[in-house]
């Protein structure tokens, strides 16, 4: 068997300026930021993955280049099990956080690798389901006025979507106007998910949770904040309403609770968050050991991230829906040469192509490097 080695890292903090602000319940942005993993081996091939790295993205490239180049460096790519464990051994006795996040960027560049070494789509390497396309929901219509509301969800569900996301504010009686507004200009075909983004107490979100099963919406999503996993756990015994949450979480450890007590009804880790394509694959194998669905985010990711999600979901047996979004993102349509799970290009049926090249599939735009690089 030949060894390929790991020669060169690279860890490229990435930001580029939002059209305007975007805002959900406990958030408003003006610009994006990741950081680009780049790994180079002996035999000149070139891997790339993403870190979620939204805020301080420098601080996320310093963990790779001080903490993880040394262990990397004459590595086999095709050992990702083996190197995921020894990175997060690399501060000793803390885990979790951003160590995670950085440890993805490595991870999903060594799945590129691989994919790349063997020729084949990381779906395939997978050795799941092996989807050529996926279900895809659109996302999201963010917290803004009801004319905008409406707007966006006319042309949403017109764009031949056959699902969409409203994100809600917090307050219930706003928020289930929203809903009726939004259903009553889509129609009963077209699924409706909610995302309340941690804006309710337990209470709360067991009555507004019913009040969305009866208007048969799909999910409700982290509709409390994402550490209380006991309150998660209360929540499911007293609303009728599937919950979705996952993408504030690390590794499967960080959502075995929630999963195996059968407290969600889908699964949502970020792959750039949650350990990458190693871990992420454990969350979803985890999640349909229990009968829970697979739905995972994208947010406001980047690019790599978008493809490396797409491959998860060609591969796994319990995939339900890709978040395809349509908010503007520098990182996520201008990184590739071709835009990966691109809304425009929707299939008939709803569904988006997963990329067919070997490794992710993409082909990364160096002029699109130079003018999103931060470099101080
Ligand atoms: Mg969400």
């Amino acid at each position: 068997v030949t060894k390929r080695t790991i020669t060169a890292v690279e860890a490229l903090p990435l930001r580029a300026e939002l059209p305007h602000t975007l805002r959900t319940a406990s958030d408003a942005k003006d610009s994006v930021a990741m950081v680009l993993v780049r790994v180079h081996t002996d035999d000149g091939l070139v891997g790339y993955g993403e870190c979620m790295g939204r805020w301080a993205p420098l601080a996320y490239a310093r963990i790779i280049d001080d903490l993880f180049t040394p262990r990397l460096l004459g590595r086999d790519p095709f050992d990702a099990a083996a190197i995921w464990r020894d990175l997060s051994r690399s501060l000793y006795a803390r885990t979790g956080g951003m160590l995670v996040e950085a440890i993805a960027g490595v991870d999903i560049a060594l799945w590129d690798l691989m994919g790349k070494a063997a020729g084949l789509p990381v779906f395939k390497l997978l050795g799941g389901i092996g989807r050529s396309e996926v279900a895809a929901y659109a996302s999201s219509i963010m917290v803004t006025d009801d004319e905008t509301t409406l707007r966006d969800a006319e042309r949403l569900a017109s764009g031949g979507f056959s699902g969409l996301k409203l994100k809600v504010a917090g307050d219930p009686v706003r928020d289930l106007e929203r809903v009726d507004a939004v259903r009553l200009t889509i129609g009963d075909d077209v699924k409706l998910f909610v995302d309340a983004n941690w804006a309710y107490d337990l209470p709360t979100a067991a009555r507004v949770g019913d009040a969305l099963a009866d208007r048969g919406v799909q999910w409700l999503e982290e509709p409390l904040v994402p550490e209380d996993h006991a309150g998660y756990q209360a929540l499911a015994a007293r609303t009728r309403i599937a919950i979705a949450c996952g993408e504030s979480e690390f590794t499967a450890a960080g959502l075995a609770d929630l999963i195996t007590s059968r407290s969600i009804g889908f699964v949502q880790p970020d792959v750039a968050r949650a350990g990458g394509i190693t871990e992420t694959r454990r969350i979803a194998t985890l999640a349909d050991t229990c009968n829970v669905a697979f739905a995972p985010h994208v947010g406001f990711s980047g690019a790599v991230c978008v493809a490396a999600t797409l491959h998860l979901c060609a591969a796994a047996p319990n995939f339900s829906v890709f978040e395809a979004m349509v908010i503007p993102n520098p990182l996520r349509e201008e990184l590739c040469v071709e835009t990966p799970g691109d809304p425009r290009k929707l299939t008939p049926t709803g569904c988006l192509s997963v990329p067919e090249g070997p490794g992710l599939g993409i082909e990364i735009r160096e002029d699109a490097l130079e003018r999103f690089l931060v470099t101080a």
